[in-house]
């Protein structure tokens, strides 16, 4: 089969390409090269069936044009990490709501399945242990540019939902915890790539705010397989699903694990988040996910420890270093 990848170069874009590719379809993938590289997909270019369109998502002749010639879409596209978005907070709701309105309106068009990406952001400020997708979206106030990307996203899932609903658009909307792995860029502000570059550079590892916060990071290469699937199942259109692992750990904690695992010696300082978002910031403090319905659905179980993970990000950092990037860029 053929499918367009929208955001086909970046972190989960460009393992989601090998995969396909490695299991004998082709890819078109789309990607304005703001976040993602060529370097990202470079082993992926050695396989037959690769094609790379250098384009925006909000081009809507160039979309639709992608779209006539794919079975199946999967939207990745979009303006990603705490960093680009207080910084680039318009571009970023534009991309983030316009991009996914072009592509969403081009798989109805065109009559094709789209997997659109979703956030487990959505759920805001709902610090639910066992989060389910029926559960509340608890966003703080829209004046906070730091809930402009949960809402964007929130916005594109009622895209997706409504076009299915009304126009029976095949589209499957995925909601992804934390997703880590070898190839991610600190430059943006993903914590795991952060604190491997600071701690194989020995300098402090940087936890904002009180490290008591908690996520939960799932591999990659367990939730590629997870976007194939959904896809592929049309039970699971017109549906939401969060895809994640359910691993707690507290960012002080993830700290002290990266500085065991590498055997650095860099110490671990806390920065307000003041100091690198400016006044009024809020995290969340909790995130932790129930994925009952993906596993129902299409038997989603992630395999990956949080060890394994930051095992890693530490063997793929060691082989192409990645530069200590300060705070907020
Ligand atoms: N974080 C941190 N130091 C960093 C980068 C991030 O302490 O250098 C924190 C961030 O404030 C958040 C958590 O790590 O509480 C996860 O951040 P990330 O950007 O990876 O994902 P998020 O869950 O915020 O989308």
């Amino acid at each position: 089969m053929r499918f367009l990848i929208t955001g086909g170069a970046g972190f989960i874009g460009s393992h989601l390409t090998a995969h396909l590719l490695r299991t004998g379809n082709e890819v078109l993938a789309l990607d304005d090269l703001s976040t993602g590289t060529q370097r990202n997909l470079a082993s992926a270019t050695e396989e037959p069936g690769l094609q790379i369109i250098e384009g925006s998502v909000r081009d809507s002749e160039l979309v639709n044009q992608c779209a006539s010639e794919v079975d199946g879409i999967f939207h990745l596209a979009a303006a990603v990490g705490t960093f680009t978005i207080s910084q680039k907070t318009l571009e970023s709701l534009q991309t983030n709501i316009h991009g996914t309105e072009v592509v969403v309106e081009a798989a109805c068009r065109h009559q094709r399945p789209v997997l659109v990406a979703s956030t487990s952001e959505v759920y805001g400020r709902n610090t639910k242990i066992g989060l389910t997708e029926d559960d509340d979206l608890i966003l703080g106030s829209p004046l906070h540019s730091r809930w402009s990307y949960a809402e964007a996203k929130a916005l594109d899932e009622t895209l997706a939902y409504v076009h299915a609903a009304e126009h029976g658009l095949g589209a499957v909307i995925v909601r992804l915890f934390n997703t880590v792995g070898p190839g991610q860029n600190g430059r943006y502000g993903m914590v795991i790539p952060r604190f491997v570059a600071q701690a194989l550079a020995g300098e402090p590892l940087t936890v904002f705010g009180s490290g008591q916060q908690i996520r939960c990071f799932c591999h990659v290469l367990d939730v590629v397989p997870a976007l194939v699937s959904l896809l592929r199942d049309t039970g699971a259109y017109g549906q939401v699903f969060n895809v994640g692992s359910s691993e707690q750990v507290t960012i002080d904690e993830l700290a002290r694990r990266v500085i065991a695992i590498t055997g650095s010696s860099s110490d671990i300082t806390h920065v307000p988040y003041a100091e690198v978002f400016g006044p009024g910031y809020q995290d969340t403090l909790r995130r932790v996910p129930d994925c009952g319905k993906a596993r129902a659905q299409v038997g989603f179980s992630p395999t990956r420890t949080l060890d394994q993970i930051i095992e890693s990000v530490v063997a793929h950092q060691r082989a192409a270093p990645q530069p200590v990037l300060k705070s907020g860029g």
